[in-house]
C-alpha cells in the first residue's frame, strides 16, 4: 500500500513542535537487556515533551498487489533485500520499545505500512499489541493505524481491528474502472472488488478507516466521478488524496540527490508528464491538472458534504486558514517527524526517503528517540523551510503551502533557481481557491 506520500489517519503527527502539554518524564521500560540500545534524548522543560512516529514496513516492499504506480515496490532491488523480506521478532520488540520509551507525550501512534502489511499476518500483529501492552506506561495511550489495500480483510482480520482499535486507511481509487486500471494483483486480476469488500466489512464492524486515493494522471482528469464514489458509496467519511509525483529516476535516487542544473524549469515542456525527457514519469500527475482536480472537489465537497465528510486536505487548509497548525506534514514549514522503518530494522528520514543516502542507523545499535532527534534529521526536517526558493518565500499562499512535500521540488523558477514544487501550479489554484471561500466558511463556522 506504498502510495502515499503523506497518508496521516492521526492528524498532526508531523507538527515541528512537540505540542503536548504533558510534563517530560524520563521513560524506562521495565526489563531491559543490557545490550539495548539506550536513549539518550535530555529530558524537557515540563510541558513538552517528545513526539515522532514511524511508518512500519514488517514486510519490506512485498506486496500481493502490482500497483502501476507504487513508489515502494522497487526498493527491493535498491535495498538488496531477501525476496521474503520480514520482520524478526527482536526487530519489533525493539520497536515497540524504543517507540514507547522515546514518545514522551501521553499518545504513542504505530503505523504499519508497506509494501503489504497483512503479508505478515495475523500472529504478528497479535505480538505488535502484546508488546505494545508490555512496555507502555500507565497512562499512556497506544494507538495502531495499518494501511491496507484491504485484499486480504476477511472476517478474522477485521474482528481482530475491530477489538484493538486500529484506524485502518483503505487504499481506494474511486471508481471501479479508475482503480482497476491502476492498482492490479500480481498476477494481473483486478482487485476493485476485494477492496470494495474490505470497505464493506470495515464499517459493518465499526472499524474506523479512511480512504486512501491517489491521484495520478488519468484519475485527475475526473474529479467528481472519484470524489462522488469515494464520498458516497465508499462508506467512509474520511478522505486522503495523494498526489502521485514520482521523478523519472526514483528507483534509483533520492529526489535531494538530483544536480540543480539538471532540474527543468517550471512551464517548460520537461516539467510536465509525457514529454521523452520529462522530470517525471508518465503516470505522474499533471500540476495543472491536480489543481483543476482539488478545485472541482472542493466545490463539490463545500456545497454538498461540508462537515460530513471529512477531506484530510481541505479540513487543513481550512485550520491553517484559521491560524492553526497543518494537519499534514506536507503543509507544514518544517517536517521530520515522520520516519519510516524497514523490516530489517534499518530507520529512514521519511517514508519518502528510503534511500541509502537517507538512512539514520539501525535500532538495534541504536536507539530509535536518538536517531528521530540525531543532527541529521533535525537538518532533514529544517531544510523543508530553510531551502525555499524565493517565489515561495513572496507567493501569497505561504502560509497555507509551505513548498509541499521536499520529495517534489523538481523545478527551477523562471529565474533558474532550484527546489519549486513541481505542483505549484496546482497548489496554487487550491489555495486561492480556499482563499475565496474562506469569508464564507468563517461565517458557516462562526469565527
Ligand atoms: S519529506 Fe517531509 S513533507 Fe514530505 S512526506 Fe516526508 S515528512 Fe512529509
Ligand atoms: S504555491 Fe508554489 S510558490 Fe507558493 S508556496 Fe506553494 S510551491 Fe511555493
Amino acid at each position: 500500500m506504498a502510495d502515499s506520500p503523506s497518508a496521516e489517519p492521526h492528524p498532526g503527527l508531523c507538527d515541528p513542535v512537540p505540542p503536548h502539554a504533558v510534563p517530560a518524564t524520563p521513560a524506562r521500560p521495565p526489563q531491559r537487556a543490557p545490550e539495548w540500545p539506550r536513549c539518550t534524548l535530555p529530558a524537557l522543560p515540563a510541558g513538552r515533551s517528545y513526539r515522532f512516529h514511524t511508518m512500519v514496513k514488517p514486510v519490506g516492499s512485498r506486496c500481493n498487489l502490482d500497483c502501476g504506480y507504487c513508489f515502494y515496490l522497487s526498493k527491493a532491488a535498491l535495498l538488496g533485500h531477501e525476496r521474503q523480506a520480514r520482520m524478526d521478532d527482536a526487530v519489533l520488540a525493539q520497536h515497540v520499545r524504543q517507540t514507547i520509551e522515546a514518545n514522551t507525550g501521553n499518545e504513542v501512534v504505530f503505523s504499519w505500512q508497506g509494501g503489504e502489511p497483512t503479508l505478515a499476518g495475523l500472529p504478528f500483529f497479535e505480538r505488535v499489541v502484546a508488546l505494545q501492552a508490555r512496555y507502555a506506561r500507565p497512562g499512556q495511550r497506544i494507538e495502531n493505524d495499518l494501511q491496507t489495500n484491504g485484499v486480504l480483510l476477511d472476517d478474522a482480520w477485521v474482528a481482530f481491528l475491530a477489538r484493538h482499535r486500529f484506524l485502518v486507511g483503505l487504499s481506494l481509487d474511486g471508481p471501479r474502472d479508475i482503480h482497476d486500471r491502476a492498482r492490479p494483483t500480481r498476477g494481473g486480476t483486478p482487485s476493485f472488488d476485494r477492496a470494495l469488500a474490505a470497505a464493506r466489512r470495515l464499517a459493518a464492524a465499526g472499524v474506523p478507516f479512511a480512504v486512501l486515493a491517489v491521484v495520478h494522471r488519468d484519475s485527475a482528469r475526473r474529479p467528481l466521478d472519484v470524489y462522488r464514489f469515494l464520498a458516497r458509496e465508499s462508506g467512509s467519511t474520511r478522505l486522503q488524496f495523494t498526489p502521485c509525483v514520482e521523478p523519472r529516476d526514483f528507483r534509483a535516487q533520492a529526489p535531494s540527490q538530483r544536480a540543480p542544473e539538471s532540474l527543468p524549469r517550471v512551464g517548460s515542456a520537461r516539467a510536465r508528464p509525457g514529454h521523452a525527457l520529462s522530470v517525471v514519469t508518465e503516470w505522474s500527475v499533471d500540476a495543472h491538472d491536480y489543481g483543476q482536480f482539488l478545485c472541482v472537489v472542493w466545490d463539490d465537497w463545500l456545497a454538498h458534504d461540508f462537515g460530513r465528510v471529512h477531506v484530510n486536505l481541505f479540513e487543513s487548509a481550512i485550520a491553517q486558514s484559521l491560524g492553526l497548525p497543518a494537519q499534514l506534514c506536507t503543509a507544514a514549514p518544517i517536517c521530520g517527524k515522520a520516519l519510516a522503518l524497514e523490516h530489517d530494522g534499518r530507520l529512514y528520514a521519511c517514508d519518502h526517503f528510503v534511500y541509502p543516502t537517507h538512512e539514520l542507523g539501525h535500532i538495534g545499535r541504536q536507539h530509535a528517540g536518538d536517531l528521530a532527534f540525531s543532527t541529521a534529521q533535525v537538518a532533514f526536517g529544517l531544510a523543508k523551510h530553510d531551502t525555499l526558493p524565493s517565489d515561495c518565500r513572496a507567493c501569497p499562499h505561504l502560509a497555507l503551502c509551505w513548498g509541499e512535500c521536499p520529495k517534489n521540488r523538481l523545478l527551477r523558477t523562471r529565474t533558474g533557481e532550484p527546489g519549486l514544487n513541481y505542483l505549484c501550479e496546482g497548489l496554487q489554484a487550491f489555495c486561492s481557491r480556499v482563499a475565496r471561500d474562506l469569508p464564507a466558511i468563517r461565517a458557516r463556522l462562526g469565527r
